[in-house]
């Protein structure tokens, strides 16, 4: 009984400590705030970049707001990178961070407005995100291209990614057909390319909206083109080329109901 009520004070802890990090790091990102801040976003200009150079623009307990940075945050289907913020010698892990404020939420307190950081992300697990998120493009492009389905949402991982999209039929068989063919796709080493373009001049480009809702109400559209095979509206980060990727294997495909289905797939190599 004992243990049970310490486990039961420990579990609830938990869940205060963490939401409340959540929520205050939610809303400390206020539009006043927001309207102080330049923060340059990296890892748009160079997702290959793993360290850059920064200065602490605002802080607090709850995340650590930077005038630069290359660390993707939690967004897109896309998990946020984790690394350190070093100042001197002193060693702070970025657990997470947060979109669409780009709070840092770092391991303990110690940092402050007007520090210079030097910021390390955790490249082995990004790039691997980065691998996974461009075959999710190319199985998507390969699904989208032999049935016309639009895709309701993905969710991309370490071990595993998922890509769900809407078709009546279901066919296991052919499910099987689309990985196949998104591996050829990947070992014919086709450029990924990136461009940000005025939005009525995304929209010329055919079935970019792939995802079944809008593009987003901005003046400018990133595009990410696997050269030859598809172009999508993505703020996501990517590898240069589909041979980075290496390839892919369907874990499982599921019926959801409906119209619903949804794909399962991991990277072939175990790194
Ligand atoms: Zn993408």
């Amino acid at each position: 009984m004992k243990i049970i009520v310490q486990v039961a004070i420990v579990v609830l802890f938990k869940i205060i400590f963490f939401k409340n990090v959540i929520i205050t790091a939610d809303k400390l990102i206020t539009d006043e705030l927001k309207s102080t801040l330049s923060m340059r976003t990296l890892y748009l200009e160079d997702g290959y970049l793993q360290e850059f150079d920064a200065t602490v623009e605002w802080a607090n307990s709850d995340g650590i707001i930077l005038d630069r940075t290359a660390f993707y945050p939690q967004s897109g289907g896309q998990p946020s990178d984790t690394g350190f913020l070093l100042k001197d010698e002193q060693e702070f892990d970025v657990l997470r961070v947060e979109a669409p404020g780009l709070a840092h939420i770092v391991d303990r307190m110690g940092l402050g407005e007007g520090d210079s950081v030097h910021g390390i992300i955790d490249w082995g697990r990004r790039y691997r995100l980065m691998r996974s998120h461009t075959a999710c493009h190319i199985l998507s492009a390969v699904i989208f291209q032999e049935t016309g389905a639009k895709i309701t949402g993905n969710q991309i991982d370490l071990t595993r990614s998922r890509i769900d999209f809407s078709l009546e039929l279901f066919d296991k068989t052919k499910i099987a057909e689309y990985v196949d063919r998104a591996n050829e796709i990947i070992n014919e080493d086709h450029r990924v390319g990136t461009a940000v373009l005025p939005k009525a001049e995304a929209l010329i480009i055919p079935d970019l909206v792939r995802l079944a809702m809008d593009l987003p109400d901005r003046e400018e559209i990133r595009v990410v083109d696997v050269e030859g095979v598809d172009a999508q509206a993505c703020g996501g980060t990517h590898v240069r080329s589909t041979i980075e990727v290496g390839g892919i294997r369907l874990i499982k495909s599921e019926n959801k109901g409906k119209a619903n289905r949804r794909v399962y797939f991991e990277l072939v190599d175990g790194d």
